[in-house]
């Protein structure tokens, strides 16, 4: 048995003000749960993504969080929970004037291969891109696979 308080663990350097590794803070060896605070504008993820192996899903707590899919933007309010399947491209924004706290769950931990786009404004293009720590390691930055420019910086 593990129990753990939220408030206690470290957030994680991202794209969310906070993201709080539940699942490996509780030892979880099969799936990976973190919990998630978006500030107006901010996101769950790096950029517009898939994982290879792993299933996601997203429960919503507090407001409304907005998911580009394949399939158009879907909304998901408090209360309401999003699955994608392995492979499947995703991202979820906070569009609003109010945070989002949420849940997400994926199984396995290990999530395979990641394949993740941003917009690139020296390739004018939606490219994929990588993410890696800054030398001093204050902060992650996303870079274009193609040429190699910087599309973020996240600390
Ligand atoms: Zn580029």
């Amino acid at each position: 048995m593990e129990k753990i308080t939220l408030d206690d663990l470290d957030s994680w350097m991202g794209p969310a003000s906070v993201k709080r590794p539940v699942g490996r803070a509780l030892g979880a060896e099969h799936l990976a749960m973190n919990y998630y605070e978006l500030e107006p504008g901010e996101s769950f993820a790096f950029g517009y993504h898939a994982h290879g192996d792993q299933e996601e899903l997203f429960y919503v707590l507090d407001g409304t969080a907005t998911f580009e899919t394949d399939d158009g933007d879907v909304t998901v309010e408090a209360g309401e929970a999003i699955r994608f399947s392995p492979g499947e491209f995703q991202q979820g924004r906070n569009e609003t004037d109010a945070v989002v706290t949420a849940l997400a769950v994926g199984a396995p931990a290990d999530s395979g291969e990641l394949t993740m786009l941003r917009e690139c404004p020296s390739c004018d293009a939606r490219t994929e891109n990588e993410v890696e720590p800054t030398e001093d390691k204050s902060a992650l930055i996303t870079r274009c696979v193609e040429c190699g420019t910087e599309t973020g910086r996240f600390s």
